[in-house]
């Protein structure tokens, strides 16, 4: 048991039928019916090599895309074909949740048999919208179509979704309800190193916070300031420039216009009481880049024109950053220091992300942008920890119980 929660050690699942709930979502080529990324597929392997090696009937629950966005909504199938070339044996596909075909698949599964079911969210009580609308408790969600077709064809579950842990839907929190439950191999991977950086991380600890998200950035600073986890915060992106306009600095009419179209003229207010109260941790720019006729400009603050748009760090501010870095036992990143995405405005994030590939200290690196940019910069052998969970690793780090742990907690008992 690690933290109330069982591990695979703890579960004897040969000839068993295991439900196993994984986090495959990826992006998708529509046109082409192909996926544009496999990283989690390839995250997942492990434990449903571990569980078929141990002869349990694997039968694997997936979502693929959000009902909210849509954009990405799709059918599992180009999955199975992808673990089946990553696992080196074959992973059966149905095009069926729990409908009479997909329970009659199960039923006919032998020993090591892989089956992967199609998305669950073509079930509506999965759907985010559902979730949100109707807050079922997981009392309810076992009560649900889902789990009760499926359940009684398993005598196990296992969770290694740790990226959908923040979710609240019946294929995370409900059978963990009716069946003895563990975590997967991912999961407890995840679980535990981001449970160490919040409760005994090595010091300095150093948190860097860029990127767009405002509301998550400063849910996990108050939080990790509050509690003492973090000795300092490094500030990039528009996390920096929320600040720096609280502290009546010039940062460029563009960046204001910005600030305030994205309606986050609120976080103004919280800015200034995050740095009344915490200011002495909280590092902002002493420099800031702009881009003009595709060329990259810097000014300290203080010299910075009022008609520009600031979309990175300066060099002097990613040095000090860099410093700071390197003499951490701990960071933990978040959001990149600017728009990473052209040229002209990357300095800053390619040069804080160096640092953290260079840094002695173990580094915990999560959110889809920030991973582009370690991609992109050729590092993702260089960081401690990349994170597949960006929502559900924000969730934690701002203090909440996740769903799926409470609900992992409660089957660890049956
Ligand atoms: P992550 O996906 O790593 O959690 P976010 O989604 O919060 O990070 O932010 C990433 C985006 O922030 C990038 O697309 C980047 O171009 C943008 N960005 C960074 N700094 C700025 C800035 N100063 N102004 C506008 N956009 C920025
Ligand atoms: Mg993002």
């Amino acid at each position: 048991m690690r933290f109330g929660i069982k591990t695979l050690d703890e579960m004897d699942v040969r000839g068993k039928t295991v439900l196993c709930r994984v986090d495959i979502n990826q992006p998708v080529d529509r046109a082409a019916g192909t996926l544009k990324s496999i990283n989690r597929i390839r995250a997942c392997v492990p434990t449903v090599r571990e569980l078929s090696e141990k002869g349990a009937k694997v039968v694997l629950l997936a979502h693929q895309g959000s009902d909210i966005e849509y954009k990405n909504y799709y059918t599992t199938r180009p999955h199975a074909a992808v673990l089946t070339e990553l696992l080196g044996r074959e992973v059966q596909w149905i095009d069926d949740v729990c409908g009479p075909a997909a329970r009659q698949k199960i039923r006919e599964l032998k020993d090591g048999e892989i089956l992967l079911l199609d998305n669950v969210r073509f079930v509506a009580e999965e759907q985010t919208l559902f979730e949100m609308k109707l807050r079922l408790t997981h009392e309810q969600q076992a009560k649900t179509l889902l789990v009760e077709k499926l359940a009684p064809l398993a005598d196990l579950y296992v969770c290694d979704a740790f990226a959908a842990a923040h979710r609240d839907q019946p294929s995370l929190c409900g059978f963990e309800q009716v069946l003895p439950s563990a975590m997967g191999r991912l999961f407890e991977t995840e679980y535990c190193t981001v449970s160490q950086v919040m409760e005994a991380p090595d010091r300095p600890c150093v948190f860097v916070l860029g990127g767009v998200k405002i509301s998550d950035a400063f849910l996990m600073m108050e939080t990790v300031l509050g509690k003492g986890v973090a000795d300092r915060v490094l500030t990039g992106g528009l996390v920096a420039n929320i600040f720096l306009t609280a502290l009546g600095k010039e940062i460029g009419r563009g960046s204001v216009d910005f600030i305030l179209k994205s309606n986050y003229g609120e976080y103004i207010e919280k800015a200034k009481a995050l740095y009344a109260r915490y200011g002495e941790k909280i590092a902002l720019p002493e420099d800031l880049a702009w881009v003009t006729d595709g060329q990259r400009q810097e000014a300290v603050l203080g010299q910075v024109p009022a008609d520009i748009a600031a979309i990175d760090i300066g060099s002097k501010t990613a040095e000090a950053y860099r410093t700071s870095i390197l003499n951490a036992k701990t960071v933990f990143v978040n959001g990149p220091m600017g728009v990473f995405e052209q040229a002209a405005s990357e300095l800053g994030t390619k040069a804080v992300w160096q640092a953290l590939a260079d840094t002695p200290g173990f580094t915990v690196l999560g959110g889809g942008d920030s991973i582009t940019a370690t991609e992109k910069y050729g590092l993702s052998d260089r960081m401690g920890y990349i994170c597949t969970g960006g929502g559900a690793l924000i969730r934690f780090l701002s203090g909440e119980e996740l769903p799926v742990v409470k609900a992992l907690r409660h089957g660890a008992a049956l």
